[in-house]
């Protein structure tokens, strides 16, 4: 804990003000203890982290396009799930797209627990398993819901997440995050 806050030397990680710092514990962070997944944020992050939907307080959270260019992994991955709740902003979505994050770190920011882990697992057309993180190829031309443009047969979509339901994943296709539909897709790689 105490190593956190030193790491941090008096600034919070996220938006750097000098307050009284605390350790905020990322969730869903498997084995890690605190040391490993601890960042050390200001009272004001602290109060905004506990809720629900962070677009709330979107002036607040433009700090994070400073703070994703943290060296540190406890850090990239906070700011890495924050901004996917934010994507629908573009700023957001640009910072996502250009944040960079080793392999391991990128897995530990997508699993958000929001997929069951008593559900029947996703996959592919070739019947895959597939998992979050994965590089998709689409096998079919797709017109896509609400937008004009069709995802064609042949577009890898790299970095997909898991959703609820088996039969869908999601991922970026022309810059959009969109829905497939597992059977129009083949796991690459
Ligand atoms: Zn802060």
């Amino acid at each position: 804990m105490t190593s956190v806050i030193s790491r941090a030397d008096g600034h919070c990680e996220l938006c750097g003000a000098e307050q009284s710092l605390g350790v905020y514990a990322i969730p869903n962070s498997g084995d890690r203890d605190v040391e490993e997944c601890g960042v050390a944020v200001c009272e004001t992050c602290s109060e905004l982290l506990g809720k629900d939907d962070p677009s709330a307080d979107m002036n607040h959270w433009r700090c994070l396009q400073t703070s994703m260019w943290s060296p540190h992994a406890p850090v990239q991955v906070l700011v890495w799930r924050l901004l996917d709740q934010l994507s629908a902003e573009g700023w957001a979505q640009e910072a996502l797209e250009s944040m960079f994050m080793e392999d391991d770190t990128r897995q530990w920011a997508q699993s958000t627990g929001s997929v069951d882990a008593d559900q029947p697992p996703t996959l592919d057309s070739n019947g895959a398993e597939l998992k979050a993180g994965d590089t998709v190829v689409i096998i079919k031309d797709l017109d896509v819901k609400g937008t004009s443009f069709v995802a064609k047969r042949g577009t890898a979509v790299r970095n997909i997440s898991l959703t609820n339901n088996p039969e869908h994943i999601e991922g970026r296709v022309n810059g959009t995050r969109i829905v497939l539909l597992t059977q129009y897709v083949k796991r690459s790689g």
